[in-house]
Formats: structure tokens, sequence, C-alpha cells
């Protein structure tokens, strides 16, 4: 029920950990990360609380720059590791989180199985990540749109790629995003506190965008593909 997201110039955990912890008032019931580097993909969850996730990782180890954190809120499937985000597809090149609900995701569940995908969890959630496997043929956003625009329902989702590895896909409708930019890189979560520590200028992404992250800059399209004036932001105070 909560997401963070980060790319940047600084180790992604420690960022992505302390927005979780600021979103624990949405309520959760399991949580997760991944991290991504020119080594892959490294995915960590688990059900209980954000503790027990931090209890499993030597939280300084971890260099990657960039990453995306879940705590979720189980609406399909029961609270498990299994059904816990982050998922990512087969081939581990591909990992999303997501919060909301899929109202049409049996369908597709259906089609994707009878084209050889396997599913590792009873969440509504998995088919982005194997729609998005199906569709992607080096352009993400290409892929998102085709995605995106198959979903019915609610979702505020965040993508990493071992393609592109200091990048962060997001895209949202009916669930809330809000984005940020620093120095030192560029933010994602599901409310402003959770970003406030890092920066004060941030940008409320509407219903039908996305976004592409790199630790410099940020750009938000339409689900059509079409390039959007984004409207930033400036938080003049601390929350
Ligand atoms: N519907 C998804 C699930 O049950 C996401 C729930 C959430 O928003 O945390 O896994």
């Amino acid at each position: 029920c909560g997401i963070t997201a980060f790319t940047g110039k600084d180790a992604a955990l420690p960022i992505l950990l302390s927005g979780l912890e600021k979103l624990e008032y949405r309520g959760y019931d399991s949580a997760g990360i991944t991290l991504v580097d020119d080594q892959g993909l490294y995915t960590k969850k688990a059900k209980g609380r954000l503790k027990d996730l931090e209890g499993m990782l030597d939280v300084p180890s971890f260099h990657q720059t960039t990453g995306i954190g879940h705590t979720r809120w189980a609406t399909h499937g029961v609270p498990s590791q299994l059904n816990s985000h982050p998922h990512t597809n087969a081939a581990n090149t591909i990992s999303i989180v997501h919060n909301g609900i899929i109202e049409n995701y049996e369908g597709i569940k259906a089609d994707l199985k009878a084209k050889g995908y396997k599913f590792q969890s009873e969440t509504d959630s998995e088919v982005i990540v194997h729609l998005l496997d199906y569709y992607y043929d080096g352009n993400m956003l290409e892929a998102m749109k085709k995605t995106v625009n198959q979903l019915d329902g609610s979702f505020a989702i965040c993508i990493l790629t071992t393609d592109e590895p200091d990048t962060v896909y997001v895209a949202k409708t009916a669930s809330p995003m809000v984005l940020g930019k620093s120095e030192n890189g560029t933010f994602a979560a599901s409310d402003i506190p959770a970003i406030l520590e890092y920066t004060k200028d941030v940008l409320i992404l509407e219903d039908g965008q996305m976004a592409k992250l790199t630790p410099s800059d940020i750009s938000v399209y339409s689900f059509e593909g079409e390039s959007v004036d984004a409207k930033w932001t400036h938080i003049p105070y601390d929350i």
C-alpha cells in the first residue's frame, strides 16, 4: 500500500526503507525491494513488518544506486512471501511494484498463461510484469504504453529493467504517486512525506501519466506516449 523508488548518486536501499517507514500509516502486511545495477536485479521480500525485511538485509553492504520498494496491503492473494512485491519476469530482467487493484487481471492472466507465461503468485499485480515482458523489445515506454492501456482498475506502478540500470519507470491511474528531484537524484513515492527528507521539489503525477526517472531528470508522458509539460511544486515547509 506504499511505494518508493530512487535513482541517483547515493545508495538506494536506505532511501527506499526510510520512505517506506514514512508510509507505514497506510497499513501493510508485507514489504519488499528490488535494487538494480550492471550485475542485474536483487530482490528481497518478506511477510510481516518492515523490520523483518530490514533484518534480512545487511543494509550498508548494498551499493546499488537505483531501486524500488513496496509495502503491500493484500487485496488478491493472502499475505505471504510469494505474493509480496516486487514481482519479476522469468528471465529476472524486469521488476515491478504495484499499489491498487487490476480489475481485469483474470482475463489477462488466462491470455498470458496460454502464451506460456508461468505465474509465481496469486496476485492481480503479477500480470503487469508479464505483460511488460511480452511487449518489451528494448523500448520500455512503448511496452508500458501497450500494458497500461490494457489494465482496468487502479494502479501506481514502478518498474526496473536490467537494460537500463540507472532508470526507474512509473505509471499511475487512480492510485497516488508523487515524484521528486534533488541534486542527488530522483524519487517516486505514494505520498509527499516519504521524499520530503530528500527534496522539497515535487511533481504530483496525474491519472493517465507515466514517467521516466534518471539520476538527473524526470520526463513525463501521457499513456499515449506524448510528452507532457510537468508542473513542479516547491514545498516551502516540513511536514
Ligand atoms: N492488489 C495488489 C496485491 O494484492 C496490490 C495491493 C497494494 O496496493 O498493496 O498484491
